[in-house]
C-alpha cells in the first residue's frame, strides 16, 4: 500500500499545535495535524489560568517578551477573526509590602522597555478606587490596561477549525509512536498506520521531549508540576472585575484571580513539585481558599462550583537547571520542537505558530496560500439574543427552542452542532458550547447530552464518555448487576 505523504506533520493538538497548523495553512503545503486523543485541547491547553498577558513579566530582549507584547496587541483582531469572546478587563499586580513594591517597580521598568502600553504604578488609594473588593493593607499596585482573558480551549478549537477550513487534515486518536529518517523525508509510525513528511513540527505538550527523543536526543527534558484551582459561580458576591495577581512578600507564590469571559471567577493555582496527575489536593484547595479569603474578604466562597488541577510542563536542561525562555529546538533541518511551553503559551500560541511557519516557509521554499481565509465562524448561540430573534431562530430550527443546559442556556441545536464539529464526549460538547459550566456543573444535562451524542453518532449511550478513557456515563445493559 502506498504511504501517505505530507509536506508537514504537526504532532499534538494543544494551543501551539492548533495554531502552528493554522499558521502553516497560510502556505501552499499539504499539512496534517495528529492528535493522540479523541479531541484537540484536552491537555495543558485545557487547564490553565486563561490570562492574555501584557508582557511586563519577561526580561527585555527575550523571545517571550517580544512575542507576548506583539501577541497581546493583536489579540482583539485574532479573536474577531476566530469568533471567540475576549475580555480586555485589565490586571492589577498587587503589593502588600516593601519587597513586593520593589518587584512592581522592576516590572514597570521592564514593561516600559518591552513596549507594553497602558502600564501604571498606582498608589493604594488609586488601586482601591479601581478595584474596591481588595482587602485593606495594600501598598501599591501595577495596573496593566491591556491584560485580558480568553477561554483557552475555545481559542484552540477555533484555530483548529480554521486550519481545517484552510486545508489542514486533522487525524484524531492518532499517536506518534516511532520516527525515522529515510532519504530526505521523515517517516512517522502511528498507532493508526505510517505516514511520510518533508517536515515535522512537534507540539506534543507534556510528551514533547519524549516525542523528539524518538528521533533526536532532546537538549531539554520536561519536569511536570501540578497546581490546583477553584472556580466560583458567576453570581458569587464580592467578585473583582480585574485580573488580580498577588506579588508575594514572602514565599514563592501569590494567588491569581481571573474574572473569566463566561462570568465565573477562577482562583489559583498552587505549585506541587514532580506531579503528573490531574487530581486536586486537599492542601492545595485549602491554600487557594485561604489566600482568596485574605485578598477578597467580601467574596462569597460558598459560590464554589468546581475545582480542578493543571499540570505544567517545566523545561529543564539535562544538568537540571531550569529554562525560563520558550524552548524551540531545531535538531535537524525541517524538524522543529516546542518543548515545555508554559505561561504565556496561551497568549503566544499564534506567535509561536507564526514563528514556525516562517521558518518552514524558508526551509520548504513554500509559496503563500492565496486562498487562506483567517475567518472562522463560531457556533450560533441562542443565549443573549433578543426575544424576537430567538423566537424566529426556534421557528426556523425547533432544536433552538429546546434548552438542554439550563444553567448556561444552551439549546439542543448548539449541542448537535458541537457534535457535528467534532465533539464525541460530554466535555467535548462543553468545550464548544459551554454546557455544564454553570452552577450545577452538568448534573442536570450530562445524561441528556450523552444521549444526544449517542444518537448523532449512532453509537450506544454506554459508549459515550464524559472525557478520557474510563469515564463512560452509563453502563451497557449486560454490565448491570
Ligand atoms: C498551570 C498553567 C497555567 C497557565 N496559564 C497561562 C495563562 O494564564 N496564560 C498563558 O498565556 N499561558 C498559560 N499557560 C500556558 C499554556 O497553557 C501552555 O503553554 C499551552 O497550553 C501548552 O500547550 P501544549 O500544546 O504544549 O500542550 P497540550 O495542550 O498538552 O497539547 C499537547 C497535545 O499533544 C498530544 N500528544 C502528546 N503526545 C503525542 C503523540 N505521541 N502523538 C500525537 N499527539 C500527542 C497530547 O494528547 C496533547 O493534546 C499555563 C500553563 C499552565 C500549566
Amino acid at each position: 500500500m502506498k504511504m501517505e505523504r505530507f509536506d508537514v506533520v504537526v504532532i499534538g493538538g494543544g494551543l501551539p499545535g492548533c495554531f502552528s497548523a493554522r499558521e502553516l495553512s497560510r502556505l501552499k503545503l499539504e499539512i496534517v495535524l495528529l492528535e493522540a486523543r479523541e479531541d484537540v485541547c484536552t491537555g495543558v491547553s485545557r487547564a490553565n489560568t486563561a490570562v492574555v498577558y501584557p508582557g511586563h513579566d519577561h526580561k527585555p530582549g527575550t523571545l517571550k517578551a517580544e512575542m507576548t507584547v506583539r501577541a497581546n496587541a493583536s489579540f482583539d483582531r485574532l479573536c474577531e477573526e476566530l469568533d471567540v469572546p475576549f475580555s480586555r478587563c485589565g490586571s492589577l499586580m498587587l503589593s502588600f509590602g516593601p519587597r513586593s513594591d520593589a518587584a512592581l517597580r522592576k516590572k514597570l521598568r521592564q514593561g516600559r522597555e518591552n513596549g507594553v502600553p497602558g502600564l501604571r504604578l498606582l498608589s493604594a488609594d488609586e488601586a482601591y478606587r479601581l478595584e474596591p473588593t481588595i482587602a485593606s493593607g495594600l501598598s501599591s499596585a501595577l495596573y496593566a490596561s491591556t491584560a485580558g482573558t480568553v477561554n483557552p480551549w475555545q481559542l484552540g478549537i477555533a484555530a483548529c477549525e480554521n486550519a481545517v477550513q484552510n486545508g489542514v487534515r486533522l487525524r484524531l486518536n492518532t499517536r506518534v509512536i516511532a520516527m525515522r529518517r529515510e532519504n530526505d523525508d521523515y517517516l512517522l509510525e502511528t498507532d493508526h498506520g505510517a505516514l511520510q513528511a518533508r517536515a515535522v513540527v512537534n507540539c506534543a505538550g507534556l510528551a514533547a521531549d519524549r516525542v523528539q527523543g524518538l528521533l533526536f536526543p532532546p537538549a531539554v527534558r520536561i519536569v511536570p508540576t501540578a497546581g490546583d484551582y477553584l472556580v466560583l459561580d458567576r453570581n458569587s458576591v464580592g467578585k473583582p472585575t480585574h485580573i488580580l495577581q498577588v506579588e508575594p512578600e514572602e514565599g514563592e507564590k501569590g494567588l491569581t484571580v481571573v474574572p473569566t469571559v463566561e462570568g465565573s471567577l477562577l482562583l489559583g493555582p498552587t505549585e506541587r513539585e514532580n506531579a503528573l496527575d490531574y487530581a486536586t489536593t486537599e492542601n492545595g484547595l485549602a491554600w487557594v481558599r485561604e489566600q482568596a479569603a485574605h485578598l477578597l474578604p467580601g467574596l462569597a466562597l460558598d459560590g464554589t462550583i468546581r475545582s480542578f488541577a493543571a499540570v505544567r510542563p517545566n523545561p529543564q536542561r539535562q544538568d537540571g537547571s531550569s529554562i525560563h525562555s520558550f524552548c524551540i529546538e531545531h535538531p535537524a533541518e525541517r524538524f522543529w520542537s516546542l518543548i515545555g511551553i508554559k505561561t504565556p503559551g496561551l497568549t503566544c500560541a499564534r506567535e509561536l505558530g507564526a514563528f514556525l511557519a516562517r521558518r518552514l516557509a524558508e526551509e520548504l521554499a513554500a509559496e503563500e496560500n492565496a486562498g487562506f481565509d483567517p475567518v472562522r465562524r463560531g457556533i450560533r448561540r441562542a443565549h443573549g439574543l433578543p426575544f424576537e430573534e430567538r423566537k424566529a431562530l426556534a421557528e426556523r430550527d425547533p432544536d433552538y427552542g429546546e434548552i438542554v443546559c439550563f444553567c448556561e442556556d444552551v439549546t439542543k441545536a448548539e449541542v448537535l452542532e458541537a457534535v457535528r464539529r467534532g465533539a464525541v464526549t460530554v466535555d467535548g460538547v462543553k468545550r464548544r458550547v459551554g454546557t455544564g459550566m454553570g452552577r450545577c456543573q452538568g448534573a442536570r444535562c450530562e445524561q441528556k447530552i450523552a444521549a444526544l451524542i449517542a444518537e448523532a453518532l449512532g453509537v450506544p449511550e454506554s459508549a459515550v464518555r464524559k472525557d478520557g478513557p474510563g469515564s463512560e456515563i452509563v453502563r451497557a445493559a449486560h454490565e448491570n448487576v
